[in-house]
């Protein structure tokens, strides 16, 4: 099915400008970017700063020397058009503030990444997809027309007609080419429910092969965990206007407590058994025609359902735990949940995600990698099988999460596959079906080398990306992406000047780091509760050892252990007293001492 929204469809910049335009506020925001942007101190590289929290996994210690414009106060939506379908907003406008706003015209943003804080702007810059990508692709390919600040302090209005060139290079580009200061953004038609159906598999192979046979079909949304090699489940969703009880029951993702959604897609997904003859339930036939072993329904509000995952962080609060027997329990979520209190930041100090922890502040971003892997990956759907055994063992996360999504066309440099790696694999040449395999967990396969086996993975999935830390030497990172153009660019722009390099931003590797392994105990480490453990280790081996002695000393004297301390408490008073007399001594014959008879 052809995307219904895309670049190439749609409002452009002219219609941008003359919404921003006709905003009372915008003009004054915007104007104020432009200032900040030119009183830039030679040398000094722009970067970014709002409100909100930045999503990125990657390190941000480079922003202590930039210069700092205030993207905060663009977060307004600045209209909604029922009939072309589409929303003017800010960059920084959530991407929850933009499901409310066309919530009130029965409409809903195309594709909704799942964190309701993500941003416009950071969402076209760090790019973004969700399970709607296999019919509309990527966030970016909802976006008609942008707004941009150039180095200079120029602002630009473009689309894939006017300015192709910068147009497809801002996508994925990190701010490096200029500031995003509003967008438009593709909207559909939304439902009140979503009803999903979670199917369960107890092969990977034949999970993968109904994966290739639902992307592109009937069913709107579409995401898929992987637990293990034989337990997988496929979730496919579509709206509607009411519950069917027959089908299924209301879930509410966001009671605090309650499993989370991995955790309930395995619940759910167990309901029904296949061979189970049940009259006029089509879930029994999807189950039968894609060879499913259990199946079930559910629905949940629409809203809900965008930010389903939120309250675990996909999975993430229980593979920081790491302590299954707690997270598996409703008390012990709770207690997990209100630690991380909702808050991404929070969580992120708590945690210790991005950029170091609270208790470690010095562990670099790559240091993180060595005990959570946080990488998403690229596969054409007919590689989806091989990629999951890749990773099951050379890395072995669990679980792995699967989004699937269209690519139209080649766009920009991160968001295309290498013109060289399309000459040899002519099957991911648009349109294709490829799936984003999100690998967000602690390694556990038990030769596992960060820097190895994720350079490794990057050179074997089928499109390069710069979603997690990048892994490639710099003369391979320029061959990964076509970046001609966007070199052309940043020169001509005067970006490479004004604004941090690709490079700063997403790559980690170093050749001359030494190649390095799991933090051992790392989750003690980042409670800052490893050495005073180590202490008490220590002293208790000491105390062990000194007892052991005293046993075993006790069993060959005469008065047993009693008779041993006796012993030792006579040598010790006997030592005491040398020590005494060696002392007196030596003060005695100190020359001009007195006598202590003479006083
Ligand atoms: C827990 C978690 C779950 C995730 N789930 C998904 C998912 O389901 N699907 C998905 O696709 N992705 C997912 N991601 C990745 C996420 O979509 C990207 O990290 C996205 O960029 C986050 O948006 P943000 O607003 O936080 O961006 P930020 O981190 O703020 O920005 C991203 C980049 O864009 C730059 N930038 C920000 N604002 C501007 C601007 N105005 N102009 C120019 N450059 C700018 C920043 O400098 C930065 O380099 C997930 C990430 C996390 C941590």
């Amino acid at each position: 099915m052809a995307a219904a929204h895309g670049s190439t469809h749609g409002p452009g910049a002219g219609y941008l400008r003359a919404a921003l335009e006709a905003d009372a506020h915008h003009g004054s925001k915007l104007a104020a970017v432009v200032r900040r942007v030119r009183t830039r101190p030679a040398g000094v590289k722009i970067s970014m700063r709002k409100a909100t929290k930045s999503h990125t996994p990657h390190g941000k210690d480079f922003k202590r020397s930039c210069h700092l414009v205030d993207v905060g106060p663009l977060d307004s939506v600045v209209s909604i058009d029922p009939d072309r379908l589409v929303a003017v907003c800010e960059g920084r406008v959530t991407i929850e503030q933009l499901v409310d706003a066309a919530a009130k015209h029965g409409l809903v943003p195309a594709v909704i990444p799942e964190i309701h804080d993500f941003t416009v702007a950071g969402l076209i810059n760090g790019l973004g997809i969700e399970t709607s990508s296999h019919r509309y692709g990527g966030f970016f390919d909802t976006v008609t027309a942008m707004e941009v600040v150039l180095a200079s302090g120029e602002v630009r209005h473009v689309d894939l007609a006017s300015d192709k060139d910068l147009f497809d290079s801002l996508f994925g580009s990190y701010g490096t080419l200029g500031i995003v200061t509003a967008a438009t953004v593709g909207l559909i038609p939304g439902k009140p429910l979503v009803r999903t159906r979670y199917l369960r598999f107890d092969s990977l192979h034949a999970y993968c092969e109904a994966m290739k046979a639902v992307v592109g079909g009937s069913h709107l949304f579409i995401e898929g965990f992987v637990f293990s090699l034989t337990d997988a489940v496929l979730m496919l969703g579509d709206f509607v206007d009411e519950v069917d009880p027959s089908e299924g029951e209301l879930w509410d993702p966001t009671v605090r407590g309650k499993e989370w959604i991995h955790q309930h897609a395995r619940t759910v997904s167990s309901q029904l058994k296949a061979g189970a003859v049940v009259r006029g339930d089509s879930l029994a036939g999807e189950m039968a025609a894609l060879g499913a072993c259990s199946a079930g329904t559910d629905f949940m509000g629409t809203k809900h359902y965008f930010f389903r995952s939120e309250r675990s962080w996909l999975w993430t609060l229980e593979a920081f735990v790491g302590f299954k027997e707690l997270t598996d329990t409703e008390w012990g979520r709770k207690m997990v949940e209100d630690r991380a209190a909702g808050d991404y930041a929070k969580m992120d100090a708590v945690f210790g995600f991005a950029g170091g922890s609270a208790n470690n502040p010095s562990w670099s971003s790559d240091d993180l990698e060595r005990v959570f892997v946080q990488q998403d990956t690229i596969w054409h759907v007919s590689n989806l099988e091989k990629g999951c055994r890749w990773v099951a063992e050379h890395i072995g996360v669990w679980p792995l999460w699967h989004c699937p999504c269209r690519v139209e066309r080649r766009a920009g440099p991160f968001t295309s596959v290498p013109a060289a790696k399309l000459a040899l694999n002519s099957f991911l040449e648009p349109p294709a079906y490829v799936v984003d395999m999100g690998i967000y967990g602690e390694a556990t396969a038990p030769d596992f080398r960060v820097r190895r086996d994720m350079r490794k993975l990057q050179a074997l999935m089928d499109a390069p990306t710069t979603f997690g830390n990048v892994y490639l030497s710099p003369e391979e990172f320029e061959s990964a992406f076509d970046l001609t153009v966007y070199r052309r660019l940043r020169r001509e722009l005067g970006a490479e000047d004004a604004f941090p390099s690709i490079e700063t931003k997403v790559v980690v590797y170093d050749a001359s780091k030494p190649e390095l392994g799991r933090i051992p105990l790392w989750r003690l480490e980042r409670e800052g509760l490893l050495v005073p453990l180590k202490r008490a280790a220590a002293a208790t081996a000491v105390a062990a050892v000194a007892g052991i002695a005293l046993l075993v000393a006790g069993s060959r004297h005469d008065g047993g252990v009693t008779g041993v301390l006796r012993d030792c408490a006579d040598g010790l008073r006997a030592a005491a007293g040398s020590v005494w007399a060696a002392v007196s001594g030596v003060a005695a014959e100190a020359p001009g001492a007195e006598s202590p008879s003479s006083s």
